[in-house]
């Protein structure tokens, strides 16, 4: 099942996307075994996103290394040392407090981080991220950390059935994310798209989606 999944993505994705960008596919691994996480790799996933950093600490070193590391999930300044130096992609800097942290800690080890600055795109109470209007504002000081290089930004937009709504705010991210790359340069990630809306993100810019069911199927929490 997971790799005739990962298959029909791998098709499927190129043609969606109406920009000439290259579609970067992140399989969201959270609560996955560490034997699916690999037969989707071994499948042709080259990218896997974890939200805990202490289930990444447990999995990482038995996931295949070919994959490139990502950290999707909610970041706090104490669970740093589990991620430091391992992973590639740090996708959901929300707040300059964090930003910080991470900076300081790649400083002692040596090290340049890459990082996606988090849109709270729909506004909503129950997820972080920087406001749309405070994102010029996080890029400066963000941007003048030395050991953090932003590639980008990353969004989830609200759960909705208005098909109407989900396209106008996935086309004002990808308005932003072209602003602000005019402006300040070194943009590569888009990355928005989940499961359930990520052929409307694809068809309005976004160049890396994050699927989590798609791939595996139904999440079992226990
Ligand atoms: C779980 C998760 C996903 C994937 O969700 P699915 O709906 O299962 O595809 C994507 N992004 C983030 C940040 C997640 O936490």
């Amino acid at each position: 099942m997971i790799e005739e999944n990962v298959k029909k993505l791998l098709e499927e994705i190129p043609e969606r996307n109406q920009q000439g960008e290259k579609v970067t596919l992140v399989a969201a691994i959270k609560t996955q075994t560490v034997e699916n996480i690999n037969r989707a790799i071994e499948a042709g996933i080259t990218d896997i996103g974890d939200n805990h950093a202490q289930e990444f600490r447990d999995k990482n070193d038995y996931i295949l290394p070919s994959a490139r590391r990502h950290f999707i999930g909610h970041l706090q300044t104490n669970k740093l040392k589990y991620l430091i130096g391992k992973v590639g992609l740090y996708q959901s800097i929300d707040r300059l407090e964090i930003a910080r942290a991470l900076d300081e800690k790649s400083a002692r080890a040596g090290i340049t981080s890459q990082i996606l600055l988090e849109v709270n795109i729909g506004s909503e109470l129950s997820k972080s991220g920087f406001a749309p209007d405070d994102v010029d504002g996080a890029l400066r000081e963000i941007g003048a950390l030395e050991n953090l290089k932003i590639k980008g930004l990353m969004a989830m937009l609200p759960e909705s059935d208005d098909r109407e709504l989900l396209r106008a705010l996935a086309t004002r991210m990808r308005t932003l994310y072209d602003e602000l790359n005019a402006k300040y340069g070194g943009f590569e990630y888009l990355s928005m798209g989940m499961s359930g809306d990520w052929r409307l993100c694809v068809e309005c810019g976004s160049n890396m989606i994050r699927l989590g069911t798609a791939i595996f199927g139904a999440r079992h929490y226990n």
